[in-house]
């Protein structure tokens, strides 16, 4: 049988980059088994539908290169891909359940089941859920009369259909990622499966959508973990055992240091992004930058996700998407949470910069930075050429501005630093034996410099940081000379110059 996987996100908010490692595999997985990738967007709960969310976990997966097969853009055979246009397919199967006794009515109202919760903390109990202990004390058709019940529907009474879990049972399934995963039926709430909207709940739509589409392997992440034994019961309680999905549930990405979860506020906090991209939440209009706009490369936001809770099992850490795709295997995803770097993240970046031509930098500042300060395509691929062996983000790039500018001001602690009596004289000179070059390339500028400092009996640390500190205000930069021809002879010669006249 031919492997379909699904990413199913629900679209009530930014797209983590959790959602996106999930998605990732599935695809991976996918690929690898020459099978099918679904997009599935998942919006049956209409309180917490949030604008744009769609959208953007489809720029996300785009950015990305996770492209679906089938999906709400893709179409395909197994449509639609949005659960809200699903709609009119999940009520058979309430109706089903209720009819072999896998589920029932129940019409307590939310302020009833708070009053039940209350009251059992009052008596000092367990944590109150509607299970099999407690649904004998609530209002639904296992405790009322029949003639009650029909009555209560017939008046348009509002309800919702609980799941009816068994009794005494240990729920055996077999996690792809954890091995057997055993749970007491007694243990788990009687979820509900229909809203009083006409509106299926995550439990029944994901369930009977992934049997719809003919899912065969459902991964996702471990938030999903405690879900799966209901799961397995509902696929009984359908009669889909024998076509159940295998699962697999994904580590937890947990913060760089100390315990738990990776959240957006680490991000805030720590200064990286935990979204793909650019994310302005449409409510509070709080705008949350992205690895996009922070000068990632997709292909290293995804090869760090790529090694974010699996491993090849050998030393490779770089991997271009056909390698990732034939080393991937469930089996090799890591069971306890995988801890977040940003600086490993910095690092994969580096990695991929360093590995681009100066032509394919020059384009990257342009997707930044169209105009990039009236630079053409040669002039910018130099400037990049320059720079990329000083460069982790694509905006490391953009930040240089002794590129295309005269320094606006010097580093008066080096100029005081480095400033000696004979420095003006000397530099005086080696400015005028600069403007008498006719060949002004690295080379020749080069050759300029090394002579002038054997002539004068002088170490290079003489004038080296002096003419840096003209040329650019600062210290540290790319080699005085490359940068000298960048800038060409007249421009080098009028900085040295105006430098002079500055600090000399
Ligand atoms: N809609 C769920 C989510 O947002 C999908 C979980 C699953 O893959 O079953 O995570």
């Amino acid at each position: 049988m031919s492997v379909r996987v699904r990413f199913a996100p629900s679209p009530t908010g930014a797209l983590h980059m959790g959602g996106v490692r999930t998605a990732l595999y599935n695809y991976l997985l996918a690929k690898k088994e020459k099978g099918t990738f679904i997009l599935r967007i998942e919006d049956t709960d209409q309180n917490r539908f949030v604008p744009g969310a769609e959208e953007y976990i489809k720029k996300s997966l785009e950015w990305c290169g996770i492209v679906p097969d089938e999906g709400p853009e893709q179409g395909g055979e197994y449509g639609p891909y949005c659960q809200s246009e699903r709609k009119a397919s999940y009520a058979q199967y309430a109706q089903q359940l209720i009819d072999s006794g896998w589920a029932y009515y129940a019409f307590d109202t939310p302020e009833e089941i708070e009053a039940a919760r209350e009251n059992a903390k009052k008596e000092g109990k367990h944590a109150w859920q509607y299970d099999l202990h407690t649904r004998g004390t609530m209002r639904n058709s296992e405790t009322l009369a029949k003639d009650e019940v029909a009555s209560l529907i017939a008046a348009g009474a509002k309800y919702t259909v609980r799941f009816k879990v068994p009794a005494g049972e240990v729920v055996v399934f077999v996690d792809e990622i954890r091995g057997e995963v055993r749970s007491n039926s007694d243990l788990l709430d009687d979820k509900v499966l229909f809203k009083s909207d006409g509106m299926p709940t995550y439990h029944l739509a994901n369930v009977a959508d992934d049997h719809a589409m003919k899912i065969t392997h459902v991964i996702r992440g471990e938030e999903w973990l405690p879900s799966a034994p209901m799961h397995v019961l509902l696929y009984r309680a359908l009669g889909w055992e024998d076509s159940r999905p295998k699962f697999a549930h994904l580590p937890l990405i947990m913060k760089p240091e100390g315990n738990g979860k990776l959240s957006k506020r680490d991000g805030d906090k720590l200064g990286f992004p935990v979204f793909p991209l650019e994310w302005k939440d449409p409510k509070s209009e709080e705008i949350s930058s992205g690895y996009r706009e922070q000068g990632y490369y997709p292909e290293a936001f995804v090869n760090m996700l790529l090694l974010l809770g699996w491993n090849s099992g050998t030393e490779q850490e770089i991997f271009t998407r056909d390698e990732m795709i034939a080393a991937f295997s469930l089996d090799r995803v890591v069971k306890s949470g995988a801890r977040f770097s940003p600086d490993k993240s910095k690092w994969f970046n580096e990695n991929y910069l360093r590995s681009r031509s100066p032509e394919q930098l020059a384009a990257d500042v342009r997707s930044l930075a169209p105009e990039f300060n009236g630079l053409d395509d040669t002039k910018l691929a130099q400037m990049c050429a320059l720079m990329a062996e000083r460069s982790t983000l694509i905006t490391d790039l953009l930040t240089h501005t002794y590129f295309y500018e005269r320094p606006a001001s010097y580093d008066e602690k080096l100029a005081r630093k480095k400033w000696k009596e004979e420095t003006t004289g000397l530099m005086t000179e080696l400015t005028n034996e600069l403007d008498q070059l006719d060949d002004f390339s690295e080379e020749k500028i080069d050759q300029v410099m090394q002579d002038f400092v054997a002539k004068k009996e002088i170490g290079f640390g003489q004038i080296g940081p002096i003419f840096r500190l003209l040329i650019t205000g600062k210290g540290g930069g790319p080699s005085m000379s490359a940068l000298s021809e960048f800038l060409g002879k007249e421009e080098t010669v009028a900085r040295l110059r105006i430098g002079l006249e500055k600090l000399g």
